[in-house]
């Protein structure tokens, strides 16, 4: 007996013997197996205090390696954060898509009945606000809004046709309504002599409309030639031309950009050797009224398409010309022109003069290619009710109008509108390149 609860003491583990010595004892109940209880609880705290010296030992060694291993593995997890953050960075440089959209507009013309009806004799101001009042929305949803201003701010005496100075408010309403860009080379811009020039800038200055097209002197022509714009990752460059200052000469020591293709060529080739992803001409041309572009305009536009140019948009007949988008040309992204966008606003009222079109476009840019990914066209034309007694000009987008049954409209304004839709969709639809309707 005594042998086994020994060899039980020392073989087995703590809790079995235990167990066995206390159901013997209590089924036997003697002395000596009380005597062997107490030797178990002795030798049990001494196992156990021994236990528990080594545990912390262990326990300590274990601790450090498990810190040092989390230590390594923390280190892992941020070499991973990193790389997974260049790969993301990297996945994110190869897929990411920048955008920049473009609108433009023909002429903005300032006819005297256009003057007389944007003032108002009880306050003795003028105010062409209602003018752009509905197309606002179109021009005002892209970046960059961009139309030829044909008529100086020279000051008073206010005149239309032939020597256009009009009041300030008309590119008040011009910025009011969403447009970014006045280009101030064409046909009219010397028509007040020195004076005309600078105060048109000076205005446009003053309300902070950038500008390109004709300067004050060489030193800004030097810095302000290409206007640069940009947005969302994208750098456009503008340049604008004018074919003739209706023989005014161009006042000393300011500079209007006239089309010569020696010149051009070297303001495209500074262009190019700026940091900018798309270059664009906008420029005033060709015989006027007529719907199809002359052999002069289709030169330039190859000579300026061939030097590098990569957006051409053309004003100055008063009539509608072809839009054409070339797919694969130039830098391989496309090339566009829209020959003439027509009046954008006029006192011109004849068929097919009495409206004109916008041109939107998408450009965008992945990998460092830039995309002419996007365009069409809208038609608006220029409504002349009588309102309270006075004529008001209001250029309407055609589209809108026709989805509306053209309500708001007299019979003889819907006809009217009718006709020049009729009209400007004939032509682009025969002699479009790609270039539809928005
Ligand atoms: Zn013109």
């Amino acid at each position: 007996m005594k042998k086994r609860i020994f060899a039980l003491l020392i073989l087995s583990n703590y809790n079995v013997f235990l167990k066995s010595v206390i159901s013997n004892m209590l089924r036997k109940k003697t002395l000596f197996n009380f005597f062997i209880f107490f030797l178990t609880c002795f030798f049990s705290q001494a196992q156990e205090r021994n236990l528990k010296g080594v545990s912390k030992m262990r326990l300590k060694a274990i601790i450090n390696e498990i810190d040092h291993k989390n230590d390594s593995l923390l280190k892992k997890i941020e070499e991973y954060k990193s790389l997974n953050k260049e790969l993301r960075d990297s996945i994110n440089n190869l897929t990411k898509t920048d955008s920049l959209s473009l609108i433009f507009m023909g002429d903005i013309m300032g006819h005297d009945g256009q003057i007389k009806s944007a003032f108002n004799e009880k306050t003795n101001k003028y105010n062409y606000e209602p003018v752009f009042a509905e197309v606002k929305n179109l021009i005002s949803n892209v970046d960059f809004a961009i139309a030829n201003l044909e008529v100086t701010l020279a000051g008073p005496p206010y005149k239309g046709y032939p020597k256009f100075s009009s009041p300030k408010e008309l590119v008040i309403a011009c910025k009011n309504n969403g447009i970014d860009v006045l280009v101030t080379s064409n046909n009219h811009t010397c028509d007040r002599g020195k004076k005309g020039v600078i105060r048109t800038l000076d205005i446009l200055d003053s309300l902070n409309i950038k500008h390109t097209g004709s300067f004050r002197n060489s030193n800004e022509f030097k810095t302000n030639n290409l206007l640069v714009l940009e947005k969302n990752n994208i750098k456009i460059g503008l340049l604008n031309y004018t074919f003739s200052t209706n023989g005014m000469p161009i006042p000393y020591p300011t500079i209007v950009n006239k089309i010569d293709t020696t010149s051009m060529l070297k303001d495209i080739q500074k262009s190019k050797k700026q940091d900018i992803d798309k270059l664009i001409v906008f420029i005033h041309w060709g015989p006027e009224y007529k719907s199809h572009p002359s052999n002069s305009q289709k030169k330039i536009a190859n000579f300026l398409f061939r030097n590098g140019v990569d957006i051409i948009i053309g004003a100055h007949p008063h009539v509608l010309q072809k839009m054409e988008y070339f797919e694969n040309c130039g830098s391989e992204n496309g090339q566009l022109i829209a020959y003439s966008l027509g009046n954008y606003v006029s006192n011109q009222r004849t068929r097919k003069r009495d409206g004109g079109a916008m041109i939107e476009i998408l450009l965008t840019k992945n990998q460092e290619k830039t995309k002419i990914s996007d365009f069409g066209y809208h038609l608006t034309w220029v409504q002349k009710p009588i309102i309270n007694g006075k004529e008001v000009f209001k250029i309407l987008p055609c589209k809108e109008y026709e989805k509306n049954n053209f309500n708001g409209l007299s019979l003889k304004e819907k006809n009217a509108m009718k006709l020049f839709i009729e009209d400007s969709r004939k032509l682009f639809q025969k002699e479009n390149q790609k270039v539809t309707e928005k």
